[in-house]
């Protein structure tokens, strides 16, 4: 494994191969990312994992401030690898001085959930995922469905500029106690980190009430049980038909329940199928 921190470097050594994996991340690597690049090993020759933390995704300065980076031990962690380019840039490489988010119309999905309760945020990742699908132009993108939201726009943003890769979605892998793994997890105190093992507890409650009763019941029965753990806020629980998020998408009808809560400070999301 090598790191680049341009792009031109790799693509000097990815032009001729056959079939190039990109797996976009921002760093502080845990199994879940990893979970990402060993698919990607598993379906290409050469795979690029970037590490870039976005500055224009963050809607706020505080969260951007406060993200973990590790790219040390980020870097340890890919070492054993083969086959793998590291593409750690600084901002001066994606961004010329001054720019700004460009501006997507990817219809309603991008207004609730993730997009209503952070405007903007999805600009700014389809801004530096097209910058990245572009610079690379790989076989394949690996995303995980822990941003489920994030998947469907980055098929969305594939689709509206004709971009010739396939967008692989792969599944949430989780701690122990079934917390979905997360950069954010490490900033949680012990005792809020307790209390984010109740988000599982709330979608897999919310798949077995919704078996029985109506969507409503299901929601305000989750409602009312989150109020009861200590330092979680909601931010919104939503039970949706997938299928529906984007019109112009065809994708199969699955329902999923969304999470989103801010445990102490710290902001998670997470959603299941149910
Ligand atoms: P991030 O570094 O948080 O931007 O994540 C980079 C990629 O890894 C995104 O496609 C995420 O959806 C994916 N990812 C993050 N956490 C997990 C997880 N626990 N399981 C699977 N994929 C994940």
């Amino acid at each position: 494994m090598r790191a680049y921190s341009s792009y031109k470097d790799i693509i000097k050594l990815v032009n001729k191969v056959d079939s190039v994996g990109l797996v976009p991340t921002m760093g502080s690597l845990h199994d879940g990312h990893l979970s990402l690049i060993r698919r990607a090993l598993s379906e290409n020759k050469k795979v690029i994992v970037s590490i870039y933390v976005n500055p224009l995704q963050f809607d706020n300065n505080d969260e951007l401030k406060k993200y973990p980076r590790d790219i040390k031990n980020d870097l340890q962690k890919l070492e054993t690898m083969s086959d793998i380019l590291a593409y750690v840039p600084n901002d001066n490489e994606i961004y010329q001085k001054d720019e700004k988010k460009k501006k997507y119309n990817f219809g309603q999905f991008t207004k609730i959930m993730e997009g209503k309760m952070r405007p903007g945020h999805f600009d700014g990742v389809a801004t530096v995922v097209e910058k990245l699908l572009k610079m690379f132009n790989p076989s394949n993108a690996y995303f995980g469905e822990k941003d489920f939201q994030q998947l469907i726009l980055i098929k969305a943003l594939v689709k509206e500029q004709k971009l010739k890769v396939n967008i692989i979605g792969c599944k949430t892998i989780r701690e122990d106690d079934g917390l979905a793994m997360s950069s954010r997890n490490k900033l949680l105190n012990s005792t809020d980190r307790e209390s984010a093992s109740n988000i599982i507890r709330l979608l897999k409650k919310a798949k077995q009430l919704y078996k029985s009763s109506t969507l409503e019941e299901t929601k305000i029965n989750i409602l009312k049980d989150a109020l009861m753990i200590d330092n979680l806020n909601l931010e919104y629980f939503e039970i949706l038909d997938t299928s529906k998020l984007s019109g112009f998408l065809e994708q199969e009808e699955e329902i999923r329940a969304f999470i989103a809560c801010k445990v102490g400070n710290i902001r998670l999301i997470d959603n299941i199928t149910i």
